[in-house]
């Protein structure tokens, strides 16, 4: 007796195929995967690509590179690739929390580690802007 397919519609191209978890056909799964490993491997040799380099050098849709940020799928992002606070989701440049928790969460050994070397960056810029007022002063 023969198992019964569980015949869908690809997602990608909308051609009924049978699978029983994926939701696109060979093709489009396929094509999927070359994608991601694409985007995946100019990441790794460009990390601090922008999300539009990386689109114009795979080939990949800048949406569908959103998308294998926000399912976490890349080790190396985007520079430019939206960060969110890990505690309160609002938008951040760097690192994993946004200022505003980081301050409540001084007490917290990640935290503390991160907003040193945050810190650390932010002193040596201060540093390079005061250098840079005293020589237009003269
Ligand atoms: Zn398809
Ligand atoms: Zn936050």
């Amino acid at each position: 007796m023969e198992v019964a397919a569980v015949l869908k519609n690809c997602k990608e191209c909308n051609r009924v195929f049978a699978h029983p978890t994926r939701q696109l056909c060979e093709d489009c799964y396929l094509r999927a995967q070359q994608a991601f490993e694409a985007v995946k491997k100019f990441l790794e040799e460009n990390p601090r690509a922008t999300v539009a380099e990386v689109a114009e050098a795979t080939e990949v849709d800048v949406e569908t590179i959103y998308e294998y940020i926000k399912q976490g799928r890349l080790s190396v992002v985007p520079k430019d690739a939206g960060l969110n606070c890990q505690i309160c989701g609002t938008q951040i440049e760097k690192g994993r929390v946004c200022a505003k928790c980081r301050s409540e969460l001084r007490e917290d050994p990640l935290a503390a580690a991160a907003s040193e070397a945050e810190m650390r960056t932010s002193g040596s810029r201060m540093h390079y802007l005061g250098a840079e007022i005293k020589r237009r002063r003269r």
